[in-house]
């Protein structure tokens, strides 16, 4: 018997071979079944009993199984833990299969319920509300490298938002990092492709089937007047076009045109930007200490997912930046306008989605009340901002694809209930008085039901037994059930009474009134689901014959939002507006870190607001000071304000003037960044040369401390020559923050460059950190004063000044650090003034706190002062 697989281990096994990698969901009755190591994975994500079916090849299968109504959530987790699942469901009933049996002559017993993949469920084809993150687009991303390029597919099914867009295999990296892709798909010949992407067939990516695709799911004769796509772009959208069929077995979800999205159109910005702006993630991961979590004021989840979008991929075209921040503007200074219309839109349904799932026929009658619901929100938004004097040219655009779906609206409000539910099964959605027909069956099914209940007082009478109920379940439908004391009374042959059963303390029976009740009620009820299924199928294909207009009403009602979302957030940050300019400068007045300020404001601190004033003769800041004084917060909320400018957002700032960047690149040196596995150095190598190569002079650069992660002469000297590069060939703006002293020398050979430093100040003998920054260099490193607000102990502190004193001297006489410490004999230097000055070992001794060092400390406080010691005596 170990030999041959049963019938059911042989489906499953065909079955599973066509599941490839995903997990296999195999329904049995009520339950999905795993198998195998399927069953081992999903036990161990899922944290549920691991068991055992039956054998194969003499070894105990090992089985793990989740209930059918209670699927979703196990899914939910599944997806989460970077699983994908096939759905194998029974395509006929037990019934169907003892009658194919019958009919095919091959015996009952060893006929097996049919069964069919009817659906891979996976990261990037979700479209259920459960599984989807409501502020979070989710992209499936398909690759095609061709020999001119690389093809980027990317769409939302969830929303049926597709783009096509092509790039150089160097900035594939940046762009994949821009779209934060749920899923990834690639040809699987392809060498180059990441880990994490899963590998399709070669063929699947042919252009021509792409163009082919596109123009049958769209019913044209040509993609001419959607846009320019190239052979790569046709590529990629082919390769996930197969991939969306073979998820959705045959059935394609919703994809609205595409759009090519064109180079340029965009600020560029790399990986490395991306995560060192922490835009819509923080470095720890997740959203909270991110930019977004700090200006996402939305109503919606729409208005959300609309504003990750633009900060990932803020604008470069300044007419657009100036339509968003005119529209945002309105809001800003029309309060009371503001507050009405996102009181409307916290009220309105995200129907982008409810089309999405309506379009895929996953749709419920919930969705189409979501779409009358949010179209007529959208209406309302609609008059509202119609109302509101000198409306700027987007809103007026916005305005326009709010409205008509008036025939729509008004049909799904007469047909359907309020609040439709999410399952048909039971009906009840369709309204009263929309159609007579149902409407009558309905009252057959009531009057019925009112005749049972007459009918239970009627056999109360008659019998003499108050006790005597008409009950209903799922096995016996509607029966009679009395106290088993009263059973005989109805047992009698001439009582008209049937007997069905007898309970422990119950006797159930039927009748001929009962039964023929019971038979109005169920084919009156079986008429009216029928109606109402016909009714749904209706209503889902106007919804769907009407999907690009209320596609479109979707995506303006999340652009009006984001403007009033942004509008809200300039209100309560007393942001600006930027002015957006053509030439290269950067003017920021009183500009401010959002996130840290959000962060000190939490514990009632005070941010403190610095200017950045970079221009065509000042286009380089050298900034200095000491560690901790703000330099790298300085950095990056200048890069942040550019970044919500040119998304279309106020910034925080007293006053902006900001030149249009193409370009925008942030590096923080490698000693913050220890946790990464690469060498530090060479990934901050790596990165500063990317920008070498990349930034042009319409490029904004911020450089934190780079050069850091190698010893001091070589990070000097790197860091130099990068300055030296910026300044003379890229001639971009750039922010560079340096803890070298030494660097502040290239104020005299680099004429666009200035000095900067952020203030501190020593107070009794404290170092206190002013976090203002300052025209000139730092006049001193604060190194020690910082050691010493670490804790590092007094006497190793005042060892090190003393050491310090006589590196500076030999600099000052020879002109450079290396030359003072090769040449000054570093100890011989005290000796010479012990005259004039009492012994430091006596007076580290005296100002020693024994008390408040740890025993190590208390150690290295000994070998300091032992070393102290024997060069005093030389
Ligand atoms: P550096 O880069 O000079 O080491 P950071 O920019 O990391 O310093 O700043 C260190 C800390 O100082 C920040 O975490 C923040 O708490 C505080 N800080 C920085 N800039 C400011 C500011 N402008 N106003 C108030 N606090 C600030």
């Amino acid at each position: 018997m170990a030999d041959t697989p049963t019938p059911m281990m042989q489906q499953y096994l065909a079955l599973k071979r066509e599941a490839g990698d995903a997990l296999l969901f195999y329904r049995m009755g009520d339950f999905f079944e795993l198998f195998f190591e399927d069953a081992r994975i999903a036990a161990g994500v899922l944290d549920i009993a691991l068991t055992t079916r039956g054998e194969h090849g003499g070894e105990p299968v090992p089985m793990c199984g989740v209930p059918v109504h209670a699927a979703e959530g196990y899914l939910a987790r599944l997806i989460k833990g970077g699983c994908r699942v096939a759905i194998a469901e029974q395509t006929e009933t037990p019934e169907e299969a003892k009658e194919r049996a019958r009919r095919d002559g091959t015996p009952v017993s060893k006929t097996l319920v049919a069964r069919d993949i009817v659906r891979f469920v996976t990261a990037g084809t979700l479209t259920e509300e459960a599984l989807l993150e409501p502020r979070r687009a989710n992209l499936l991303v398909a690759v095609a490298p061709v020999r001119d390029g690389v093809g980027l597919a990317s769409c939302d099914i969830s929303t049926g938002r597709m783009e096509l867009e092509q790039c150089a295999p160097d900035a594939l990296d940046a762009a994949l990092a821009r779209m934060g892709a749920s899923e990834m798909v690639a040809p699987d010949d392809w060498d180059a492709a990441a880990a994490d992407m899963i590998p399709r067939p070669r063929a699947d990516f042919r252009s021509e089937d792409g163009e082919a695709r596109l123009k049958a799911i769209h019913g044209i004769a040509t993609l001419d007047g959607l846009g320019d796509f190239s052979r790569p772009m046709l590529a990629a959208a082919a390769g996930l076009i197969a991939y969306l069929d073979h998820a959705g077995r045959g059935t394609l979800p919703f994809l609205l045109p595409p759009v090519a999205r064109g180079t340029g159109a965009h600020l560029a910005m790399d990986a490395a930007t991306r995560t060192s702006l922490e835009i819509l993630e923080a470095q720890g991961g997740g959203r909270t200490g991110s930019l977004i979590a700090c200006v996402d004021r939305c109503a919606t989840g729409a208005g959300a997912r609309q504003l990750a979008e633009d900060l990932s991929a803020p604008l470069a075209d300044r007419g657009a930046i100036e339509h968003r921040l005119a529209s945002v503007h309105h809001f800003h200074a029309d309060p009371l306008l503001r507050a009405d219309l996102r009181a409307v839109l916290r009220q309105a349904p995200d129907i982008g989605r409810a089309l999405g799932r309506l379009v895929a026929g996953r749709g419920s009658p919930r969705d189409l009340g979501q779409i009358r619901d949010g179209l007529s929100e959208a209406r309302r938004v609609r008059a509202m901002l119609s109302d509101s004097a000198d409306l700027p040219a987007l809103l007026q655009r916005m305005c326009e694809a709010l409205g008509g779906h008036a025939a729509l609206v008004d049909h799904l409000a007469r047909a359907l209930v309020p609040a439709p539910p999410t399952e048909r099964g039971q009906g009840g959605y369709v309204a009263s008085g929309y159609d007579h027909a149902l409407d009558a069956l309905r009252e057959t099914s009531g009057n019925a039901r009112k005749a049972i209940a007459a009918l239970e007082a009627k056999y109360r009478e008659e019998t003499g037994t108050p006790s005597l109920k008409i009950k209903h379940n799922k096995v016996l439908g509607y029966f009679i059930e009395v106290p088993a004391k009263h059973g005989d009374k109805l047992m009698a042959a001439d009582s008209g009474f049937t007997h069905r059963q007898t309970m422990a303390g119950a006797v159930r029976f039927n009748s001929l009134g009962l039964h023929e009740e019971a038979t109005r009620i169920a084919e009156a009820g079986a008429h009216a689901l029928a109606a109402e299924e016909a009714h749904f199928e209706t209503l889902v294909g106007e919804v769907v014959a009407a999907r690009e207009a209320i596609a479109a009403t979707a995506a303006a009602l999340a652009r009006i939002d984001v403007s009033a979302a942004l509008a809200e957030r300039a209100v309560e940050g007393d942001w600006a507006q930027p002015e957006m300019l053509d030439e290269p400068c950067l003017e920021i007045t009183g500009g401010r870190h959002p996130v840290v300020e959000a962060a000190l404001a939490q514990g009632g601190e005070r941010f403190v607001a610095n200017d950045c004033l970079l221009g065509s003769d000042d286009r380089l800041w050298l900034i200095g000071g000491p560690n901790m004084g703000g330099k790298s917060t300085f950095l990056r909320q200048n890069a942040l304000i550019m970044l919500l400018a040119q998304a279309g957002s106020f910034v925080p700032a007293r006053a902006a003037r900001i030149g249009l960047a193409d370009r925008l690149f942030s590096r923080v040196g490698a000693s913050d960044n220890l946790a990464r596995g690469r060498s530090t150095f060479m990934v901050e190598m790596v990165e500063t040369a990317a920008i070498l190569s990349q930034a042009t002079a319409r490029s904004f650069v911020i450089l934190d401390e780079v050069g850091r992660g190698t010893s001091t002469y070589d990070g000097m000297a790197l860091a130099w020559a990068v300055v030296e590069a910026v300044h003379e060939n890229l001639q971009c703006r750039c922010l560079f923050a340096t803890h070298y002293h030494e660097l502040s020398r290239l104020a005299d050979t680099c004429d666009k460059l200035t000095l900067h430093h952020v203030r501190a100040r020593e107070w009794k003998g404290d170092l206190v950190l002013l976090h203002e920054l300052a025209r000139g260099a730092a006049d001193r490193s604060y190194g020690l004063s910082v050691a010493k607000l670490a804790g590092v102990p007094a006497p190793v502190i005042k060892r090190a000044r003393a050491v310090l004193d006589k590196l500076e001297k030999g600099r000052e006489q020879t002109g450079g650090l290396a030359a003072g410490l090769g040449e000054l004999p570093l100890f011989a230097a005290t000796a010479q003034q012990q005259d004039d000055k009492p012994d430091p070992v006596r007076t580290a001794l005296e100002t020693l706190d024994v008390d408040a060092l740890s025993p190590r400390e208390a150690l290295e406080t000994l070998y300091a002062l032992k070393a102290q010691a024997s060069e005093t005596d030389t």
